[in-house]
């Protein structure tokens, strides 16, 4: 009687991460998380360290891009 319940669970609501807006989420490694596993060959999902995003620097948020000129 024992019947598989599959639930569709993403990353996002896995990890308690609220939904990204997909007008300002980060466009870099994270996609919008932040961070990001530094996967490397040989290390196991679970020993994969996570490392903040380049690009939004950890806030999941695609940087604002100024104009240069600006100022
Ligand atoms: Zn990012």
């Amino acid at each position: 009687m024992s019947e598989k319940t599959v639930v569709f669970v993403d990353r996002y609501s896995a990890t308690g991460t609220p939904r990204p807006n997909p007008r300002t989420v980060c466009k870099g490694r994270c996609e919008g998380m932040g961070c990001y596993p530094d996967m490397k060959p040989g290390v196991s999902a679970a020993d994969t360290p996570f490392v903040k995003c380049e690009r939004c620097g950890g806030t999941g948020k695609e940087p604002v891009v100024r104009s240069s000129s600006a100022k």
